[in-house]
């Protein structure tokens, strides 16, 4: 397994290529994003493990690629946030922090079935991923989701992953959460 010391100079790499990309169909870039979710998480009172989360909730998007067919027309990668949790995984992060990741595209899901009011206010590129992603939960899969041990983290990381889309903001660099990794990582 990677050291924290380079696995957060991965992460860190990933962020200086691509953090500049756009996040797909917003206004905000993919850097942008991630940092206002961790700011989000942080100002919620979140625990490390769900800072780290939501900081790093979209990596999968970043992973290089190794085809062109997992990717969702222009809105990213199909399972971005199954490889982005099973990367973290693979260096050492715990289920907490992958599941939170994991789980994140599925709490759309989750919560189109069951809130209608949420459905209607899905942005426009969040309800054309929403048909790649497998449309709403059935009334089985939600119940099994509500089950999940990490069910009201992985619904706070969604609520701040769509509210992470403002412009203009001021935020801190990624060195304050690439440091709470490191700090994390060598626990
Ligand atoms: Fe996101």
């Amino acid at each position: 397994m990677p050291s924290a010391e380079q696995t957060v100079t991965e992460i860190s790499a990933l962020f200086d290529r691509y953090g500049a990309e756009d996040y797909y169909g917003e206004p905000v870039t993919q850097l942008e994003h991630m940092l206002q979710s961790a700011v989000l998480a942080e100002k919620a009172g979140a625990d490390a493990e769900t800072v780290i989360a939501a900081f790093l909730h979209d990596i999968g998007h970043l992973l290089p690629s190794e085809s062109a067919e997992d990717h969702m027309d222009d809105y990213g990668r199909v399972d971005h946030e199954k490889l982005g949790a099973d990367w973290l995984r693979e260096r050492g992060f715990s289920e907490k922090v992958a599941q939170l990741i994991e789980h994140h595209v599925n709490a759309k899901r989750y919560l189109t079935y069951k809130n209608p009011a949420y459905f209607a206010r899905l942005s426009e590129a969040s309800l054309k991923t929403l048909e790649f992603q497998g449309g709403p939960m059935t009334p089985e899969e939600a119940a099994e989701f509500e089950r999940n041990p990490y069910f009201r983290g992985i619904l706070q990381v969604r609520g701040w992953d769509e509210q992470a889309k403002e412009t203009g903001l001021t935020l801190p660099g990624p060195e304050r959460y690439l440091a709470l990794c490191r700090a994390y990582l060598e626990k």
